[in-house]
């Protein structure tokens, strides 16, 4: 992976290396590959030190099609891959008019050393939304690797569960995109903004995503002020 390299420095007269990268990612396949090699005889006579450690601290837009879609829940996803820091924030024009997106100041979960990146697409029910932020890593959207992209992916991946090997036609169980708990879908799950606040168990996904929209406008403005 030597094009990852930016540049390798040998002090003279030192038994030091030091390496960096081109991109932030670069130094976290470092890491992440020399813990499944450490243990091997080339690299058990070097000490590894970190110098510079990427900024887990990334201001993250979250591209809504669903003026209505709970920012509440929004937050409780993104509570997977890391802290929500501060208040979020609707995108406006210049005109004070809301674009759907949203900015949130998250905190990255780190995993040893590397960070816990956010996919940048994900489903909330019915509901698409795509996620940006600075040194995010090109992923295939339906599997997650670095090598394809979706187009290409021969992958077979369940829409409900999320499982591979498998599509959503043949799926025996449901998997709640929004907790990741199977058995229910995000329009009955317990951790849901529209069920904590307002709407009785049992209603239909119909009746569940009316009350989010109900739940937005005196739920918001009480608690997200912007
Ligand atoms: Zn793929
Ligand atoms: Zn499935
Ligand atoms: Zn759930």
């Amino acid at each position: 992976m030597s094009f990852n390299i930016y540049a390798l420095i040998h002090p003279y007269g030192t038994p030091e290396f030091d390496v960096s990268f081109v991109r932030p990612e670069g130094l976290e396949l470092f890491w992440s590959n020399y813990e499944v090699a450490k243990d091997e005889p080339s690299w058990r006579d070097f000490a590894i030190q970190a110098v510079s450690r990427q900024n887990n601290m990334k201001r993250v837009t979250v591209l809504t099609r669903n003026d209505s879609l709970s920012c509440i829940d929004i937050m409780t996803w993104l509570d997977r891959y890391g802290e929500v820091v501060e208040v979020p924030k609707k995108n406006r024009d210049e005109h004070s008019i809301w674009s759907g997106a949203w900015t949130f100041m998250v905190k990255l979960r780190l995993l040893g050393k590397t960070v816990t990146h956010i996919p940048s697409v994900t489903f909330l029910g019915r509901d698409r939304i795509q996620i940006f932020y600075q040194g995010q890593p090109k992923l295939c959207h339906r599997c997650g690797s670095p090598t394809h992209f979706s187009a290409n992916c021969a992958v077979q991946k369940c829409a409900l569960c999320g499982e591979i090997g498998h599509l959503a036609a043949s799926c025996a169980e449901i998997r709640c995109h929004l907790c990741g708990d199977f058995g229910h879908p995000f329009s009955r799950c317990p951790h849901s903004f529209a069920n904590a606040v307002n709407v009785p168990a049992g209603g239909s996904r119909e009746a569940n995503s009316t009350g989010a929209g109900a739940g937005r406008s005196e739920g918001s403005k009480r608690r997200l002020p912007n």
